[in-house]
């Protein structure tokens, strides 16, 4: 199988000719995943951060089944269905006012630009010209489509297209980790440098579009909430329109439901995929305020938005997505989000007095820290190296250049944290 892999696939985010090969996984269960030799792991990162309840979760087969001996999919314009309806239904409840559309893509890039492309048509629909920039976080990410990929230029990913993304201003992050003495002057200092910024642009300024407390594949970069608060309020100021990609914080990571519960303000737009169809499908959605859907409800097919995908709302992704959130009520996943919280919180005083880590970050479910070693390219073959350690040793970690983070599904137990803690600190 790896021969015909090699011979025929070209994986994503490698440079295949230097990459160790790929781990052969033949199924899953829980929090395990096993190889085609029955070799068990723990899967620590939730299948890079889309599993919620556990592999194989049976509630979610079943709603699975059932829905695709019933209709697969069907063309989302003109035509509509049960599973959609109620998912909107269901997720306009979760999130709360101000929300009241849901529109569907189909990955988390797509749900960024529906995001971007809404908000820049938003201001054009009202008349107003001016407001062709956007405003994002240093070290954000958002994907890697082109109009993510502008927003999430300075995590430099990118720098073979810089040349064709459009313009963006760029803000500090205040990053906060555990112990961090000049906390308050770090998020002075970035907050200083956003009004002389909003000085100058926020009148062309569409929207602001952030990782709402941690900025995932940045690194697991995470700032406070009442930070996050003052940019918006700031940003808002100006008129500017927020937009929370909550692709990965979205669904539990950051100990809540959602991210933007931790602070007061509201985004007018808000981007969900990751989590969503507890890694079964690909699926996004992009929800908005009536203010934006107005804004868009005319005579006129020019002001309408004229973007859709294929499988735009496929029902076999809103089923799993409604299965989903069934699983949070059914099995009270919310009260476990905090006892996994206190697990990690319990380790600290081991990774504190480790000479080799620095920056613990503890958000909810997300617990992550630097390798002190310089390591800078996220490819960097240390850090490729202590994976394939962690491979053999049965674990599935996948370090960030130096950081190591944890993110597992939420049926994680006790023992499982201890565990990765310990192996993590003897191999580093
Ligand atoms: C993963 C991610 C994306 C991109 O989602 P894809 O489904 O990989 O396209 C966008 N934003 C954030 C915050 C993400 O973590």
């Amino acid at each position: 199988m790896l021969h015909l892999d090699r011979k025929f696939i070209w994986h994503p985010f490698a440079q295949a000719k230097t990459a160790y090969p790929p781990l052969l996984i033949k199924s899953g269960k829980g929090i395990y995943l096993y190889d085609d030799e029955g070799k068990e792991y723990l899967d620590m990162i939730s299948s890079w951060w889309v599993n919620l309840h556990g592999h194989a979760h049976p509630k979610i087969i079943k709603a699975l089944h059932e829905q695709a001996s019933t209709l697969e999919h069907v063309v989302f314009s003109n035509f509509t269905h049960e599973p959609a309806i109620k998912l909107s239904e269901q997720l306009i409840e979760n999130l709360g006012p101000p929300f009241s559309k849901i529109f569907f893509s189909d990955n988390g890039s797509t749900a960024v630009e529906v995001a971007l492309k809404l908000a820049y048509q938003y201001w054009l629909n009202i008349g107003n010209r001016e407001r062709t920039h956007f405003l994002a976080f240093k070290g954000g990410y958002h994907g890697d489509t082109f109009g993510a990929m502008a927003v999430g230029k300075m995590t430099g990913y990118f720098r073979q297209f810089h040349n064709l993304l459009f313009k963006v201003d760029f803000i500090d992050a205040a990053d906060t980790w555990i112990d961090r003495e000049d906390q308050p002057e770090a998020e002075q200092k970035a907050l200083d440098k956003l009004d002389k910024l909003l000085d100058e642009i926020g009148k062309n300024t569409a929207a602001l579009i952030v990782e709402p407390l941690v900025l995932g594949a940045g690194g697991m970069r995470c700032h406070r909430p009442r930070f996050l608060d003052e940019v918006v309020k700031k940003c808002r100021e100006h008129g500017i329109l927020i937009i929370f990609d909550e692709v990965m914080t979205g669904f539990g990571r950051t100990g809540k439901m959602f991210a933007f519960e931790h602070i007061a303000s509201r985004p007018d737009l808000i981007c969900l995929s990751k989590g969503l169809t507890a890694g079964f499908l690909p699926m996004s959605v992009t929800a908005v305020t009536s203010e934006i859907w107005e804004a868009f409800y005319d005579d006129h097919f020019i002001k309408g938005f004229a973007h859709g995908h294929s499988f735009t709302a496929n029902p076999l992704g809103c089923a799993v997505a409604l299965a989903s959130l069934e699983v949070f009520k059914k099995e009270h996943v919310l009260q476990k989000l905090e006892i996994i919280n206190k697990w990690y919180r319990d380790n600290l005083p081991l990774l504190l007095a480790h000479p080799k880590i620095d920056a613990i970050r503890l958000q909810g479910t997300i617990l992550a820290f630097y390798m002190k070693k310089r390591i800078k390219d996220l490819e960097s073959p240390v850090s490729k190296k202590i994976q394939q350690t962690l491979f053999k040793r049965g674990l599935i970690l996948e370090p960030l250049g130096r950081t190591i983070y944890l993110m597992p599904p939420y049926c994680v137990e006790q023992q499982h944290v201890k565990q990765t803690i310990e192996t993590v600190l003897d191999i580093i």
